[in-house]
């Protein structure tokens, strides 16, 4: 006889959506660890891919080499093939994935049936995001992240690891910024309109600190449960 699966025992699959700035990692890593669920960058894996060498990460370094968008299919294989891995059978957080509206509906048809997703949108005014990124800061040397008003160094411009130098990242200064942004908007807004007709998605101001973000979220996914 086959059983049947039973909306308990489908896996979690968390979308984060969300401006550059809004935390998206940083929620991802929270929510991971108290989930004890995997978290899935799909930024983190292309370069993974590339290091190693794959198959995927030769035929993406291709695209990164001449400054393109790596196409969606490769992106797709990449994730797939991820998400059959053990560690996802009870679910996993994807951060930095879907980024189009073709990713979204692959993702879709992919896991209609199989997984329980829940989208939760980071919701952030552009005037906050230029201000959170254009105070981000990272040491040269090591690259650890800092940010001059949520996460200083204990001694301005040298890091508290290493006593490197902080310097900023040049996509984080103000005109790089706001083409981000022009760029977020275009991608994501039709993000946000399909996951809403699909009554799957959630929003969160995540202008508040991380932790008030994350417990924002933690009773949102609760309330589902
Ligand atoms: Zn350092």
């Amino acid at each position: 006889m086959v059983m049947e699966q039973s909306e308990r025992t489908l896996p979690f699959v968390l979308i984060l959506l969300g401006p550059p700035g809004a935390g998206k990692g940083t929620q991802a890593t929270m929510l991971a660890k108290a989930r004890h669920l995997p978290h899935i960058s799909t930024g983190d894996l292309l370069r993974e891919h590339v290091r190693r060498k794959t198959k995927l990460g030769v035929e993406a370094k291709e695209f990164l080499d001449k400054g393109l968008l790596v196409p969606d299919p490769l992106v797709l294989n990449m994730l797939f093939e991820r998400i059959r891995e053990k560690d996802c059978a009870y679910g996993y957080i994807l951060d930095g994935f879907p980024r189009t509206l073709g990713q979204a509906k692959a993702l879709q048809e992919k896991l209609e049936l199989h997984a329980k997703l829940f989208v939760v949108n980071l919701e952030l005014p552009d005037s906050k995001i230029i201000e959170r990124l254009s105070k981000r800061l990272s040491c040269e040397r090591c690259g650890a992240p800092y940010h001059l008003v949520y996460g200083p160094p204990k001694i301005a411009n040298i890091c508290d690891a290493c006593g490197g130098r902080l310097v900023q990242r040049e996509d984080d200064r103000e005109t790089v910024i706001r083409a981000r942004i022009k760029v977020y908007h275009e991608q994501t807004e039709p993000l946000i309109t399909y996951y809403r007709d699909l009554h799957l998605l959630h929003s969160v101001d995540c202008n508040p600190s991380k932790e008030t973000t994350f417990e924002k979220i933690a009773t949102l996914i609760s309330a589902v449960e």
